[in-house]
């Protein structure tokens, strides 16, 4: 069996080798290293891929998030909802712009956003809703936008773990990840599912204006030359990286494919065991069935019920399988973002799941071998 690994970034790199060697090397070549045109390429490539207006890359999705909260003109004060169980890049960003981060509980199936909380957490300096669509499959966007528009609200996605994702809306229609809200984040960090060789990330948005503000804060507030009208960042997806990922995008429906296999083999293996809750999808779709591509498993996650997810992680380790706790710990107990505000009460969903969640490796090149080692030595222990 090969080794099992969290994420193969080799297996998958071996596989598209010679396309990315020389289109690195052309890049080397060519001396425009800094928003040449394969950065523009790449730009015009996932516009068209997401059904988007407008895709401005940038460093990477940490800045995508403070320059979309920037271009959208959020001032201190500003409350900006968002949800407890995510990275905390999220709250991160929140706070670097003085803004006041507002963390809300999510929904115990889902993992995303808890509609319910969101309406609950709504005051009058609320200015914006940032919901995470996490593990790779989008929060309830219906009902999240319907909240927005009744109470003039902002909605970020911070869409780094969703790229590719379809969103089903209730009457059928559907509708890619990060093109829903009034503009989204994302992140090519090597390990996501649109992944380059060194950081980078993007924002998208269908409004011209907005787009147009971004474009200027991530290059010094500059929109002519020398004139610095808004303070802006630097903040740039270079050109090496834009060759890697416009090689990568035309493969990225493929790679997906195949996380919901190995998801599915997994779920397979897994059903019917009491002590595990495999990851569904929202109530109109299973999330899993073999035409659906809601959910694209940025991360394999499970709910352990019996107490046992810490001895789990050990055993699985020693037994040469590599999982991870995403997330140990609820934001809203991390001495960053501690707020007299916040009741534990609010918080019952997460703060059960950090005790409960673990995510088995997930990526592009798991075969049926290392599936069936790895779901049998979960069921062995789980039951043992
Ligand atoms: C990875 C990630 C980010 C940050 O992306 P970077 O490119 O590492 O800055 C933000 N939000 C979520 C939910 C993420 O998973």
């Amino acid at each position: 069996m090969k080794k099992i690994q969290m994420v193969d970034l080799k297996g998958q790199y071996t596989k598209i080798k010679e396309e990315v060697d020389s289109s690195v090397l052309e890049v080397l070549d060519s001396t425009a290293y800094i928003n040449g045109p394969r950065v523009h390429e790449f730009q015009k490539n996932l516009e068209t891929y997401l059904g988007v207006k407008h895709v401005i890359p940038c460093a990477n999705g940490t800045d995508a998030l403070q320059i979309a909260m920037m271009g959208l003109g959020l001032k201190p004060g500003d409350e900006v909802i968002t949800a407890d169980f995510t990275f905390a890049a999220t709250v991160e960003v929140i706070a670097l712009l003085q803004l006041t981060p507002v963390l809300v509980d999510v929904d115990p199936v889902t993992f995303n956003i808890d509609v319910e909380a969101i309406k609950n957490a709504i005051t009058p300096k609320t200015k914006a809703i940032v919901p995470v669509h996490l593990f790779g499959m989008c929060a309830n966007m219906e009902a999240i936008m319907q909240i927005a528009k009744e109470h003039n609200l902002y909605v970020i996605e911070d869409n780094a773990q969703a790229i590719g994702s379809n969103y089903t809306y209730s009457n059928g229609k559907k509708a890619k990840a990060g093109t829903i809200g009034h503009v989204a984040s994302t992140s090519f960090f090597p390990s996501k599912n649109l992944g380059c060789y060194g950081d980078g990330g993007a924002i998208f948005t269908n409004d011209d204006d907005l787009a147009h503000t971004i474009r200027g804060i991530v290059n010094h507030g500059m929109y002519e030359r020398y004139h610095h009208d808004v303070v802006g960042v630097n903040s740039r997806l270079d050109s090496v990286q834009a060759a890697i990922l416009d090689i990568k995008l035309k493969r990225l429906d493929d790679y997906n494919t195949a996380r919901r296999k190995a998801a599915r083999a997994y779920n397979h293996a897994f059903a019917g065991q009491d002590q595990i809750v495999i990851p569904t999808g929202r109530d109109v779709c299973s999330g899993i069935c073999d035409t659906c591509d809601c959910h694209v498993f940025h991360q394999y996650t499970l709910r352990i019920l019996n107490g046992k997810r810490d001895e789990l992680v050990k055993h699985l380790n020693e037994n040469g399988i590599p999982c991870g706790v995403y997330y140990p710990i609820p934001l809203h107990r991390q001495k960053a973002y501690l707020d007299e505000r916040y009741n534990e009460r609010d918080f019952s969903v997460t703060n059960q799941l950090v005790k409960e969640v673990i995510s088995l490796p997930m990526h592009t090149e798991l075969d049926a071998e290392q599936i069936e080692f790895i779901t049998s030595t979960v069921i062995n222990f789980v039951n043992s």
